[in-house]
């Protein structure tokens, strides 16, 4: 899903331009373009202020790859597995100069070469590589493990033994413990800057940013203006620049004590690349992903250019000029490598990523979500609900449908903060996709598994009295909400006798009572006798807290809505609202009455290629059973969806369309597993390849859901729940 692409947030352009900008500071620690002038100006330049580029790039790693919502394993493999072919790849071009340096010569090469592939880097500068793999794995796990402030405990005190062995080495040094830790150390690895004391805490940075910047976006999603950000934006750029200045003075200071073995690491690092980051951070505009791209091969091939610039003048006898000039020859190497840079990307933007257009998703058939509709829904929804009360995103059945860890994840990020699911497995999904705040299961859990509820932090359904004595037997305390049952008559506390039993479960030792609920069973029906029905389950529901809170019991958060619920009785001041249909934009029914009519837009589209046209001739039939026979010579085209992608074969024989280049064509004889056939005769210019809508807007025409729901004798609720398992969803 590319929700990031689509996201009406602007880009992180400051970055982007950035990643340049430290790609060349780190040519400056390579080539010291001030040595010729000023000694002191060169040290200051390439030892203390081009130190925060590296680190740069580590919280730039950080951030797109640890953040909360983002922990679908899959990336942390995805993002090992893309530097490890950088650096196998990078390994590979820098043989001819390890060659050149006689690295193949040295005393034992095999325990050497592996310390240099693991850690050191077999040139270098390569160390940057294993580094990232090391340090953003286990920046990873910490914060997955731990929380930010312990996980940044963590990689600081393995920072802070990094320094001592590192820009501080000096004073570990007069210590004999101390010194003999090192020495051990360095056997290992030349220095500690690297994937263990060196990198993690940046990573950790990077993705406790990504995360407060998510949150600050919610609590500020009424007030979009720029006067905060920009506030915001002076004030790190002022703390960047005075801790830059502290760095300076601190590096100067242990230069002159001479106390340094290595200039990498400083204390006022870490807090320097903190705040040049979130400075650049509020710097919005277009993308430029070719600059990141850039600044890698920049990185990556600028040792190259420092060999081949000296053998180019050695050969025409130049060194004097290009060479022997710190700056002159800064300059050349700069040159070199951002010219080979921008060709390198360019060819490769052009030719490289041709075969990964594909989407094999869209092959066949598939969902497509809009989460701008989403996002306009939960405001919507959020205007209609009184103050106070807060959405409850019903997410199960696989979100109806839409996919539960996209939607989740993208609720989560607009500033959803309890979610509602019908079982343990999908709260514990929803966890395991980095889903924050409260997660309601709504039907029946095994007692037995209290300990799962507890560890993911789910909230249980006590669904009567007897479930709720043996939930709190485990001697595991979970949270819970109790439901009452106020009429539906399916789970819940019976609302008329049992308050003594309610009150006991009050007092249990292991239930920590967060809720309480109850579901209404005809709230989608304006009908008198409905309403009236209705009305008198709300009563028995506040008769229940009536009674609890005259027995001194502390009422809990309460529920009572559905997306009826709200649509038809939004006056009911409650704490949360359980909204499923209603998020997704559609009714469970075409022409829904319902007090309230917000602008919903449906969130999902169900699609599908054409992928062959048959001519049929009169008399012919088509499909299982035969029901189908040509009246005329026919056009048909195949579509690979069936019921067994949730299609509703009901749907045969009932005169449903569905719309192919903005036109309606018929579905004709019977729906299959996978495939349906519909009749294109009438239809002009249509091809092999062509989409066909079943569920959404094509033109000006649209097949809306709760229509293909009716026509299947359903509602959208099950036609969407049952789109699930082998659809695509993009
Ligand atoms: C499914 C469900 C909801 C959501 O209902 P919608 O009509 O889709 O909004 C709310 N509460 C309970 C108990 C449910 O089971």
């Amino acid at each position: 899903m590319r929700a990031e692409e689509k996201s009406h947030e602007k880009r992180y352009t400051g970055i982007d331009f950035f990643r340049l900008a430290a790609a060349l500071l780190i040519i400056t620690i390579h080539t010291s373009p001030l040595a010729g002038i000023s000694e002191t100006g060169d040290f200051i330049l390439t030892r203390i202020a081009a130190r925060v580029a590296v680190p740069f790039f580590f919280v730039t790693s950080g951030f797109f790859l640890i953040s909360r919502y983002n922990y679908q394993i899959g990336k942390l493999g995805a993002f090992v597995r893309k530097t490890a072919l950088i650096y196998g790849a990078a390994i590979l071009i820098y043989i001819p100069v390890n060659l050149y340096n006689g690295y193949f010569k040295m005393e034992n090469l095999l325990p050497n070469l592996i310390k240099d592939i693991v850690f050191d880097g077999t040139l270098y500068h390569l160390w940057y590589l294993p580094a990232s793999i090391t340090g953003g794995a286990a920046a990873w796990y910490l914060v997955k493990k731990l929380d930010y402030k312990r996980a940044f405990a963590v990689t600081a005190v393995f920072y802070l033994i990094g320094l001592f062995g590192d820009s501080y080495y000096g004073l570990a040094e007069k210590n004999l413990v101390c010194s003999r830790f090192y020495a051990l150390l360095f056997q290992v690895s030349d220095y500690t800057r690297n994937g263990i004391f060196f990198a993690p805490v940046f990573f950790v940075t990077g993705g406790f940013i990504a995360d407060r910047k998510e949150e600050a976006a919610c609590n500020e999603t009424q007030c979009r203006d720029s006067e905060p950000r920009k506030m915001a934006s002076v004030k790190d750029g002022v703390c960047f620049g005075l801790i830059l200045a502290l760095m300076l003075a601190e590096g100067l200071t242990l230069h002159h004590f001479q106390i340094q073995r290595h200039d990498s690491m400083y204390v006022f690092l870490p807090p320097c690349v903190y705040f040049l980051f979130s400075f650049l951070l509020q710097f919005r505009g277009k993308r430029h992903a070719c600059l990141r791209d850039v600044s890698l091969i920049v990185y990556l091939i600028h040792p190259m250019m420092i060999v081949v610039i000296r053998m180019f003048a050695k050969l025409l006898q130049i060194q004097g000029l290009l060479v022997d000039n710190s700056v002159v020859h800064f300059l050349a190497v700069t040159a070199a490598s951002v010219g080979f840079s921008v060709a390198a990307a360019g060819l490769w933007s052009r030719y490289g990523h041709r075969h990964k257009q594909r989407n094999t998703d869209t092959d066949r058939a598939y969902i497509e979500i809009n989460l701008e509709n989403l996002e306009h829904n939960v405001a919507v929804l959020g205007r209609a609900m009184p103050r106070g009360c807060e959405l409850m995103a019903v997410v199960k059945a696989e979100a109806y449908g839409h996919g539960i860890c996209e939607i989740a994840i993208h609720l989560d990020r607009i500033g959803v903060r309890a979610f509602a699911a019908a079982t343990i497995d999908e709260g514990i999904r929803l966890r395991r996709c980095g889903i924050r705040g409260e997660i309601l299961i709504l039907g029946y859990t095994a007692p037995e598994r209290a300990r799962e509820l507890r560890k993911y932090d789910l909230t249980q359904t006590l669904i009567d009295y007897d479930y709720a004595c043996r939930l709190a037997e485990q001697g595991c305390t979970v949270k819970v909400h109790m439901k009452i049952d106020t009429g539906m008559h399916r789970l819940g506390f019976d609302s008329d006798f049992n308050i003594e039993e309610i009150l006991c479960v009050f007092a249990m030792e292991h239930l920590v009572i967060n809720g309480i609920y109850t579901h209404l069973c005809v709230a989608d029906s304006l009908e008198e006798e409905d309403v009236r029905f209705t009305k008198q389950q709300i009563a028995n529901f506040y008769g229940v807290l009536r009674q609890l809170k005259k027995e001194g019991i502390r009422i809990p958060k309460i529920h009572i809505q559905s997306s009826y619920g709200l649509l038809n009785y939004p006056e009911l001041k409650c704490n949360y609202v359980r909204a499923g249909v209603a998020l997704y934009g559609v009714l469970s029914t075409p022409d829904a009455q319902t007090k309230l009519q917000p602008d919903l837009r449906p969130v999902l589209a169900l699609k599908a290629k054409v992928i062959l046209l048959r001519f049929v001739p009169q008399g012919e039939s088509v499909g299982y059973g035969r029901t189908f026979v040509a009246d005329r010579d026919s056009v048909i085209a195949i579509l690979p969806v069936g019921y067994a992608d949730g299609f509703p074969r009901n749907l045969s024989g009932r005169d449903s369309y569905v719309l192919i280049n903005g036109s309606w064509a018929p579905i004709v004889g019977r729906i299959c597993m996978d495939q349906l056939a519909v009749d294109v005769t009438d239809l002009a210019d249509i091809e092999v390849g062509m989409t066909a809508t079943l569920i959404g807007s094509d033109g000006s025409e649209t097949s809306d859901a709760p229509t293909v729901a009716m026509d299947s004798g359903s509602i959208t609720n099950e036609l969407l729940s049952r789109l699930g398992s082998r659809l695509g969803r993009i």
